[in-house]
């Protein structure tokens, strides 16, 4: 039996929002058991607090936000850090930010996977809950297809082609493990399609935006400051924001995900399936225990 884990200490990060330019400030903190992730904007009066879930989600086009209606709570681009709870087998803490969203970093999950680790994880004195779906579900969004079929272990395939780049289509699977990720996933990078980009910043986002922290795909080349982190970082990074949006149906996730072309708006819809299943199955283990 598996125990609910939560931070030993609590954890920093400090950098530049992708889409305000603003300077932002993140702490990881350890929570209570059965709490789940939630994010607290420590900058809004009262300190609203948004539960990391996909009833919770309001906006998937550049990144996954959630918000909390009834509190005013709003964060930008949660996906980055999810993933890197998840990957850490964390199942409860608080995220505290200073504004709507967190520093972009190097546009990896990297820099937030180190810092988890070097907080450390400390055992809680409950047991785990793992979601497992007990049949499969299927999201097809046309050129995007998302599946998830029940396992024992997390383990995700994924193919994603973006036409005229380098190394396309690009293939990788592997089973998540904090050890796994750590090697194969968290260093892939963000990125972003020139003429994407060209539209954002014509909508005055992506302000934080710099070659430190994405890479942009222009006409069948990868433009970025260093070289490739991996031939084909770009699925790697899909995967890698697959697990983060997954773990929004509410807890650790243990599934076998077979992804083509994925993105938020169906990684989203996924986790929103999985939220419901698991609602299902808590009442039905409640009816049989009555
Ligand atoms: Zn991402």
């Amino acid at each position: 039996m598996e125990k609910q884990k939560t931070l030993r200490a609590s954890a920093f990060l400090s950098g530049i929002a992708l889409h305000t330019g603003a300077r932002a400030t993140l702490r990881i903190l350890p929570a209570e058991v059965d709490s789940g992730i939630s994010f607290c904007r420590v900058d809004l009066p009262g300190r609203p607090s948004v539960r990391a879930l996909a009833s919770n989600v309001v906006d998937v086009r550049r990144g996954t936000t959630i918000a909390d209606r009834t509190n005013g709570a709003i964060v930008y681009t949660v996906e980055h850090i999810m993933s890197a709870l998840h990957a850490h087998g964390v199942d409860n803490a608080v995220v505290e930010m200073d504004g709507m969203e967190p520093p972009i970093a190097d546009g990896s999950a990297l820099p937030y996977f180190e810092m988890i680790g070097e907080a450390g994880l400390l055992e809680q004195d409950r047991e785990a809950h793992f979601f497992t779906p007990d049949r499969v579900l299927f999201v097809d969004g046309g050129a995007t297809k998302v599946v998830i079929a029940p396992s024992d272990k997390l383990e995700i395939s994924c193919v994603t082609s973006f036409a005229g780049c380098p190394f396309d289509p690009q293939f990788f699977a592997l089973e998540v493990t904090a050890e796994s990720y750590g090697r194969e996933l968290a260093g892939a990078r963000t990125f972003v399609q020139y003429n994407d980009l060209k539209q954002l910043l014509a909508m005055g986002l992506v302000k934080g935006g710099s070659l430190d922290a994405a890479a942009i795909i222009h006409e069948g080349a990868i433009i970025c400051k260093e070289s490739l982190r991996y031939p084909n970082e770009i699925v790697r990074h899909k995967i890698m924001d697959l697990v983060g949006d997954v773990f929004l149906c509410g807890c650790r996730v243990h599934g076998s995900i077979v992804a083509v072309k994925p993105g938020h708006p169906r990684n989203v819809e996924l986790a929103g399936m999985m939220q419901k299943m698991m609602m299902e199955q808590l009442n039905n283990q409640e009816i049989g225990r009555k």
